[in-house]
């Protein structure tokens, strides 16, 4: 077992200095170069989970190892990339320096150029390894952002909505990229969505999350051979074996929002 996550809790001080639970008892394990999305509405703790799994926040009980090892924080281990909704990229930096940047400390300067070079290829940006982000669209830019992850050869690449901010073709087309660099790296990837359809399309396993607090409510196999657009109709089975349970949860949230109007 590559990752694994063992009755992990976490809580969160409200504003008034409560506790308030966040996750809980969430139990996962997940195997090297498997590609699992995390799904679930906003707020279930989505991030939150990808967060201490990174190593970038701490959890309150329970345990995560990755290959046997208590995640430590991210700067000690070079095995999990991170990219997020907004690629993050310094504007004053062209494409090639955005990539080489957390390169300079771990390697000469020429290799971190090719280290660079390889990836950017890879998102198929070669060409574009001179431009500064405010010539590149959004997709290009968080196609860098990926290159940036993966050129540090991370074991895991963790994304929290990457393609969230992205128009409908430019998703699409990223989905097709991203599914084929992690058939070329064998990357393990945890991939945070809350688009049922995202997940369908590029998950082995699809982790539906409920809320309030954040739950696993069920660990889906999507056994379809890719590229899986050719199989339009077990994807539509999927999505509605998901969404009977999501459907439960938007009851649940609403039931919990009347009485909340109720009694305030
Ligand atoms: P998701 O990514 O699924 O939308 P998050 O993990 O961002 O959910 O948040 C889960 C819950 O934890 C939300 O109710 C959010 O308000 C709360 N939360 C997230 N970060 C913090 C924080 N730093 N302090 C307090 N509460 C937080
Ligand atoms: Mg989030």
């Amino acid at each position: 077992m590559f990752i694994q996550i063992n009755h992990l809790n976490k809580q969160y001080l409200d504003k008034n200095g409560q506790p308030t639970e966040v996750l809980k008892d969430i139990n996962l394990e997940i195997d090297k170069g498997e590609f699992v999305s995390i799904l679930g509405p906003s707020g279930c703790g989505k991030s939150t989970l990808l967060s201490i799994v990174a190593g970038l926040t701490g959890l309150t009980s329970g345990e995560v190892l990755v290959d046997g090892r208590q995640v430590r924080k991210p700067g000690k281990d070079r095995d999990r990339g991170m990219v997020f909704q907004q690629a993050a990229l310094f504007p004053w930096l062209n494409v090639r320096d955005n990539v080489t940047f957390p390169l300079k400390k771990e390697m000469s300067k020429k290799e971190a150029r090719a280290q660079a070079a390889k990836y950017l290829h890879m998102v198929q940006l070669g060409n574009y390894q001179d431009h500064y982000p405010h010539e590149l669209s959004g997709g290009m830019q968080q196609r860098v952002a990926i290159a940036r992850a993966l050129s540090m050869n991370p074991e895991i690449l963790l994304m929290d909505e990457p393609f969230g901010a992205l128009d409908e073709q430019t998703r699409s087309r990223l989905h097709h990229q991203l599914e084929t660099i992690w058939m070329e790296t064998k990357k393990t990837v945890l991939f945070v969505t809350h688009s049922i359809s995202e997940s369908i399309k590029l998950s082995d396993r699809i982790i539906v999350m409920g809320t309030r607090p954040g739950t696993i409510l069920a660990d889906i196999k999507v056994d379809l051979p890719r590229p899986r657009d050719a199989h339009k109709e077990d994807m539509v089975k999927i999505e509605e074996h998901i969404m009977s349970y999501l459907k439960k949860e938007i009851d649940k949230v609403i039931s919990e929002e009347l009485a909340y109007e109720h009694n305030s």
